[in-house]
């Protein structure tokens, strides 16, 4: 429903509404005072009928005490002279005076004479028995002997109503003594109510109380009359309305009902005058209509309906760029206004999204390339570090003295061997970088002493520090505790400090470690070194990733040991390794030549945390110690025969692979990737041979599964296929394998592999 017929409704309902109630309120209360008006009018109109009445008994009285107080008539009572009846009770007297009747009698109440006359034939009738009657009956009321005593008022005999006066007879001077009674009487017949009518200028209609054709509003009136109204207002039509009065005897007593009707003019005028008001309203109501719906419309929705039409086609054509326009200065053009400030806000988001949107395209260009990047370095890292284990274990063999070496040939088989070691550790930092971007860092939980770890890296580095005479002090706490970590991850890190130590350190120089535990549960070990120092400005980016400062190479001492060639790995490395064990990690340096002091602090229970929440959310889990105690039968440490599982369903392929590793190792085998599975979880073996083409379950998902069992996800896992395979070498990479080979082996290659896993 569109918003004009709307509005043309609600107002219409309104107006429709409020002159309902309007006409309903005006017609109660104007009609009701109008009526009220009628009422008071047709009272007045009733009292004035019956003051007609009673002025017409007081002319009556008036007449009959000249009469009675008359010598003349004085004599008449006592002496009955006719002369006193034909010149005074003629025809013309009655007639000239209205009096229908004259009663004279004496003091004994006898009658003198009587006479009655019908004025409007001018013919001479009886006077009622009744009414004679009745002024006998009531000789009491008509007078006492009190001269002045005398009496008017209607009386009611069965002939019809009449008007009486009774006056004591006396001479003309008032005086006594009483003679008798005058008694003079005008019937309340058609012709005086007429004549009153007229008088009044009103209809009048006189009936008796108990009359029995009186019409019933008579009737009806004359009940409430007797109830004790004065007088009665009835409406008997639209057109008329009545007013009844009530007219009591001499004795008081009620015996007549007056009525008179009128034209209802008071309440036709009212009733004129409320339907002008209605149709007044109703006129001006429909032009405020009218007027507000024209009004609304220009100055509102015509409006507010080029705003819509005007959005919607800036919505249609998609323009930035463009606004609304309305004119003038009101609430609408205030919309408007809003509305451009809108579009202009959805103009800037729109090229923020754009931006971002390209941003993000920049962003996951970026991470693509950098998943590339870390997928090549693991690819080629995992593809490296076979053959240098395989170099280096050759080296090893060639160097234990197998081969008689001239002098300068083992000179340079040592430079070689220590060069491909320097390659081993490079590519293993490139491993662990791969894991550490991956989340594939995974910490073992053994017991680990401090001191053990010192020893450890003097004895890894014992070589160097010789050459480069240089010397090591060990400042070891007493009865240290032993830290829940990874073992090989600490020695790593101990390893990593005191070989920038001796990197970075002059020949002849000194190199410090300590270990202390600071409070109850933290074991605070530091490396520190008199050699060429850091300046504060490189403190804190040392332990970014490929950090290196680059005029570090001019302190180079030029030997071989201190080549400072380093990849600015390392130290990373460093950091994730005690941020996941929950440490912390920082230098101190006075500058450059002031030497550096490292500073490594652990939680004993090292292994229960790890620093970045976030990350150990992901996949960094810490491996549970092994019920049987792993970490005292770890390959690193032991010298005895290392167990190797080899999981291959083929027979013959087995029996080559024994043939090889047999007598030096303890075998065993699993032909389905089910025993293979449960042999490597239950066995915990040192080593796992797996083909990659089991069948079944595949020789990569078994190795999926084992790198993620706490049991087994730190064992080596080389797997091998045939050569012809696609991408299987990039398959074992994905499935976590530690080294991957192509089928047939050369048995030189296979244990020299395992003896590198050993180390
Ligand atoms: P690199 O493989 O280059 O040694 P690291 O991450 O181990 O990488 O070290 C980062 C840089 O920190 C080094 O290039 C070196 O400049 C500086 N550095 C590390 N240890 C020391 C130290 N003991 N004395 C002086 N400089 C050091």
């Amino acid at each position: 429903m569109s918003v004009r017929f709307k509005s043309l409704i609600i107002i219409s309902a309104t107006i429709l509404v409020l002159m309902i109630a309007l006409n309903y309120y005006s017609r109660v209360i104007l009609m009701d005072s109008f009526k009220d008006l009628e009422r008071d009018d047709l009272r007045q109109d009733v009292e004035r009928i019956l003051n007609l009445l009673s002025d017409d008994v007081a002319s009556i009285d008036t007449l009959n005490h000249d009469w009675a107080a008359w010598d003349d008539t004085y004599r008449f009572i006592e002496d009955g002279n006719p002369a006193y009846v034909e010149s005074n009770l003629m025809n013309q007297t009655f007639a000239g005076v209205n009096i229908n009747v004259m009663l004279f009698l004496n003091a004994a109440g006898e009658t003198i004479i009587s006479k009655g006359l019908d004025i409007e034939s001018m013919r001479e009738i009886p006077v009622p028995a009744e009414l004679v009657d009745y002024a006998l009956a009531n000789w009491d009321i008509f007078g006492t002997p009190d001269p002045e005593d005398h009496i008017s008022g209607v009386v009611l005999i069965p002939q019809g109503a009449v008007m009486i006066s009774a006056h004591q007879i006396l001479d003309s001077e008032a005086q006594g003594p009483v003679r008798g009674r005058l008694i003079m009487g005008r019937y309340l017949d058609t012709t005086e109510i007429d004549r009153l009518s007229q008088l009044a200028r009103l209809p009048i209609t006189i009936r008796t109380l108990d009359e029995p054709g009186a019409p019933p509003d008579l009737k009806e009136a004359g009940t409430a009359l007797l109830d004790g109204r004065d007088i009665v207002v009835k409406p008997i039509s639209d057109d008329l309305v009545s007013g009844y009065g009530l007219l009591r005897d001499i004795q008081g007593q009620p015996i007549l009902t007056v009525r008179t009707e009128v034209p209802r003019a008071i309440y036709a005028q009212g009733e004129r005058a409320l339907w002008f008001l209605t149709w007044a309203l109703i006129g001006a109501s429909v032009a405020v209509c009218a007027v507000s719906l024209v009004l609304l419309d220009r100055m509102v929705l015509k409006r507010l309906f080029k705003l819509r039409d005007d959005v919607g086609s800036i919505g249609k054509a998609g323009d930035p760029q463009a606004r609304v326009s309305v004119t003038g200065n009101d609430e609408v053009t205030q919309l408007a206004g809003e509305v451009n400030v809108m579009l202009e806000a959805l103009q800037r988001y729109q090229s923020e999204i754009a931006e971002k949107k390209a941003l993000e395209a920049v962003n996951r260009q970026l991470v693509e390339l950098n998943q590339l990047k870390s997928k090549f370095i693991s690819m080629a890292s995992h593809e490296l570090r076979t053959p240098l284990v395989a170099i280096q274990g050759y080296l090893d063999l060639m160097r234990d003295g197998s081969a008689n070496f001239s002098d300068e040939h083992a000179r340079m088989l040592g430079i070689v061997s220590e060069n491909t070691r320097r390659l081993t550790r490079i590519v293993s930092e490139l491993l662990d970088l791969t894991k550490i971007e991956e989340n594939r860092l995974i910490l073992g939980k053994e017991r680990v002493s401090v001191a053990d770890l010192m020893e450890t890296a003097a004895s890894e580095l014992g070589s160097s520090l010789r050459k480069r005479n240089l010397t090591l002090s060990a400042e070891i706490q007493q009865a240290l505790p032993e830290i829940t970590a990874d073992r090989d991850r600490l020695a790593q890190v101990v390893i990593n400090l005191v070989g920038n130590a001796i990197k970075y350190t002059p020949d002849g120089g000194h190199i410090r470690v300590g270990a202390r535990l600071e409070g109850d549960a933290t074991i605070h070990i530091s490396v520190s070194d008199n050699g060429i120092g850091i300046e504060s400005k490189h403190l804190e980016r040392i332990f970014d990733r490929f950090y290196e400062i680059a005029e570090v190479t001019s302190h180079s001492t030029g030997t071989d040991e201190f080549m400072a060639s380093g990849t600015g790995l390392g130290l990373s490395i460093v950091k994730e390794i005690v941020e996941l064990h929950g440490g912390r990690v920082w230098c101190e340096s006075e500058g450059k030549g002031k030497g550096a002091t490292f500073h490594v602090v652990l939680p004993t229970e090292a292994g229960g945390s790890v620093a970045n929440p976030e990350r150990a959310e992901k996949s960094v889990a810490v491996r549970p110690v092994p019920a049987t105690g792993t970490a005292e039968t770890s390959p690193a440490d032991r010298n005895g025969h290392l167990k190797v599982l080899v999981i291959e369903e083929n027979e013959e392929a087995f029996a080559a692979l024994k043939g090889v590793l047999d007598g030096k190792y303890e075998l065993m085998s699993a032909t389905t990737s089910g025993t293979g599975i449960k042999a490597a979880i239950w066995k915990k073996p040192d080593i796992i041979f797996l083909h990659a083409r089991m069948p079944g379950v595949s020789g990569y998902d078994i190795c999926s599964i084992l790198k993620k069992h706490a049991n087994t996800r730190s064992i080596p896992i080389i797997v091998f296929a045939q050569p012809n395979g696609d991408g299987e070498s990039e398959k074992a990479t994905t499935a976590g394998a530690d080294a991957f080979l192509t089928v047939p082996f050369e048995g030189g290659e296979l244990t020299t592999l395992v003896e590198g896993f050993r180390r």
